[in-house]
């Protein structure tokens, strides 16, 4: 047995079978062979891996230390750490949108409706540093601490072939020991993200591109292994490639740089159904491909390398058992205390005509498992995964849920949906069916499958100044039910720090507020946050009444119908749409509306019953309308205004929570930066 750079039986057997004259030169060789091709790669891996988990234990302490200290700790880091190393984008101010690295194609007019078969997500400085010490450490494994011998046993007097076996194996070497960190980081239940409360946007981020690193060691290990056998002659390649563990291995190598392929984000966004699918089959196959491409070798002290496969099976299985124990706890209760056996959901038009991309569909789920209590008092901006196997068997959907509650059939928890081209796409059509014979009111029921919540608790309580919530189109599935729990704390007496708890004078009322900007494209979206709001509001007016409520924030509502009214414009609307997940190029063009952020006293294709619930939520709420695209930064400002200083010098803090499409977030967090405020971003996309 031994570690893989230690003297082997097997090596050791063939050095006594030399002659005694030969045997020192043999054993010199084979000792430098496995420090170079072997020690050293593993040392790496080893600093690699301990690092990664000192990180993520790091992490986890600080965050313990946090929630101990209630949220202390943060605010003693100094801001500029935060400002310009953790939260701020690499270059300008790009990181949910992509940067394409090819010019595009497709048939929309603008930049920013067209395809880009290769585009790149800039990671954040922060996320930067941790990427460039990877790709330095890979590097350095590969490239560094070399020693070659003119005289070695096994290659007299060619230093260069030496020189490429020990790169090779180096390669190799780096390339298995991160395998178990790709899996690690792509788990959905992944013990990372438990301990470091990391999202998962983010975990996918790191999963891709330690994958890259990993599949191009794997790649150089397999063109140095093959400049290596060529050296000797093409017969010398040919009998190599008869053998059974090479094979092997040059499977494992193809379908890593086929998975790089294949999950380049055009790809993911055409299909993502079949990416997911093509995926998990070929990180099988590289998984079993890289088994046998070591176990046939049959090298007992290569036991390590095998346990790294293990490894990274094990993560893999982990995820997989506990999504697939979570969907039956979830899902399946088998006392029927819920009254009913199984998750059951249905689908409605929430807003829209049952026949455009801009519908928006309602799911309501009522959770069915012992865990279904976990949906009764959900964090906002919790989302879940939802399985639909009658539209589509195989993937789960991500879903913010916008509102929980009990109606007569149970706990329940409610999307919002936006038709894409996939499984929504196929609710939508199914919908319209009954939608002609019965009308807009129609639904329907399907089984369901939930997988979740997952948390991301975005805090706003904390900030004594207040908060600005801007949502683009169906973001406002993450961004209501912050202000509704906003809403709902101020009629619970709760209503979040004000100046006057730091016990600093700010000479003025106490006072905090809270607003949200939505931009739709149609002023008919509108209504779908109704419901939410009027329940909402319906609470805060009666703890008001009853003397039980704080008075300590003042909550605004600005909604802005981006779409021009004209007619003759569609295309260019289309091509400008807020909801473009694909937004992959320049800043999103203000669509052609003539006063931007005009205010105007009725809103079109908003009936007059919408406008008269609207107006019944004020006081409460002050709404405001408005045509185009707002401004971030004034939107800020116009917050930040109203507060007052402290005595102390001290300003009130304040932060902007964004959920929308790439470009939306992008200005966010910009806005958000220049003005010195906290910013949270919530991408649809990972
Ligand atoms: C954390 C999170 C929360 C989200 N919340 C909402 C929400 O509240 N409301 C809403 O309308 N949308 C939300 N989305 C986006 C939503 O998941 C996709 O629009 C939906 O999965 C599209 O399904 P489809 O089969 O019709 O998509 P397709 O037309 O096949 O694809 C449309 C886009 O969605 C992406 N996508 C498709 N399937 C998945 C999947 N299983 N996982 C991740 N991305 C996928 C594709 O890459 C593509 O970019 C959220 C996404 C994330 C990551």
């Amino acid at each position: 047995m031994g570690y893989p750079w230690q003297l082997d039986e097997e090596s050791l057997e063939y050095i006594e079978a030399l002659t005694p004259e030969e045997q020192p030169l043999a054993l010199q060789a084979n000792n430098d062979f496995n420090q170079q091709s072997l020690l050293i790669p593993s040392i790496f891996v080893f600093v690699i891996l301990g690092g990664f988990a000192l990180l993520v234990l790091g992490a986890a302490f600080l965050r313990l230390l946090n929630w101990s200290t209630s949220g202390r700790l943060y605010k003693l880091a100094p801001k500029f750490v935060s400002k310009q190393i953790v939260d701020a984008p690499l270059v300008s101010s790009r990181h949910a949108s992509p940067v394409p690295m090819t010019p595009g194609f497709g048939k929309s007019k603008t930049a920013q409706g067209k395809m880009h078969p290769l585009s790149i997500a800039l990671p954040l400085r922060g996320q930067t540093v941790i990427l460039a010490l990877l790709v330095f450490l890979n590097l350095l494994g590969i490239c560094a601490f070399y020693k070659t011998d003119v005289n070695n046993y096994y290659w007299p007097g060619d230093t260069f072939i030496q020189s490429c076996r020990y790169l090779s194996d180096r390669a190799g070497v780096l390339s298995l020991g991160q395998l178990p960190l790709v899996i690690l980081l792509s788990g959905r239940n992944s013990p990372v993200r438990a301990l470091t409360g990391q999202d998962f946007t983010t975990a996918m981020m790191y999963h891709r591109w330690v994958a890259r690193i990993v599949a191009l060691q794997a790649v150089i290990h397999s063109i140095g292994y093959t400049v290596y056998s060529l050296h000797y002659g093409k017969a010398n390649l040919a009998t190599a490639f008869a053998d059974p563990y090479w094979r092997w291995g040059v499977v494992a190598t193809v379908f890593m740089a086929v998975m790089i392929f294949q999950s380049i984000r055009m790809l993911r966004e055409v299909c993502y159904e079949a990416f997911v699918l093509i995926h998990i089959v070929f990180g099988v196959l590289t998984l079993v491909g890289t088994y046998y491409h070591i176990a046939l070798l049959e090298a007992s002290s290569y036991k390590l390398f095998i346990d790294f496969i293990w490894i990274s099976t094990a993560f893999w299985v982990f995820d997989r058992v506990v999504r697939l124990l979570l969907l039956v706890v979830i899902n399946i209760d088998v006392t029927r205390g819920s009254g009913a056996f199984f998750t059951r959901g249905t689908i409605s038009l929430a807003s829209g005509s049952g026949d455009s991309d801009e519908d928006l569909l309602r799911v309501r789920i009522w959770p069915s498992g012992p865990m279904r209590k976990r949906f009764a008092a959900l964090a906002p901006g919790s989302d879940i995964l939802l399985h639909v196997p009658l539209l589509e068997p195989m993937t789960s959907h991500p879903f913010s849920v916008i509102a929980s509650g009990t109606d007569a059939k149970g706990l329940y928890a409610d999307m919002l949906v936006r038709v894409r081209k996939g499984m929504t796409q196929r609710a939508q059509k199914k919908l319209r069916k009954l939608i002609v014979s019965e009308g807009p009111a129609a639904s329907f029921e399907t089984l369901m499958f939930v997988e979740g919540p997952y948390s991301a608790k975005v805090e706003i309580s904390e900030h004594d100044g207040g908060a600005l919530l801007v949502a683009g189109g169906v973001g406002i599935a993450h961004t209501l039910p912050i202000l509704c729990e906003s809403i709902k704390a101020e009629a619970a007496g709760n209503g979040g720090k004000t100046p006057g708890d730091a016990g600093e004078s700010s000479g003025a009322a106490a006072q905090r507020t809270v607003e949200m900007r939505w931009m739709c494209k149609s002023a008919a979206t509108f209504d779908v946050a109704l419901p939410y709001l009027e329940e909402a509001v319906l609470q805060l007016r009666a703890a008001r009444a009853n003397g039980t409520a704080t008075k300590r924030t003042a909550f605004r509502v600005h909604l802005c119908r981006t779409e021009s009214s004209s007619k003759e414009d569609v295309s260019e609307k289309d091509a400008a749409s807020i909801d473009s997940p694909s937004a992959t190029d320049e800043k999103a063009a203000p669509t052609d509306v003539p006063e931007l952020g005009k205010e105007v006293p009725h809103t079109q294709n908003l009936s007059s019953s919408t406008h008269a619930r609207f107006d019944a939520l004020k006081p409460e709420i002050d709404f405001q309308w408005s045509v185009g695209r707002t401004e971030i930064g004034e939107a800020i400002s116009s917050i930040t205004s109203e507060s007052h200083l402290f005595a102390s010098g001290r300003k009130p803090t304040f932060c902007v929570a964004a959920c929308g499409p790439p470009t939306l977030l992008d200005d966010a967090r910009a806005a958000a930066r220049a003005a010195d405020v906290e910013y949270e971003g919530a991408p649809f996309a990972w």
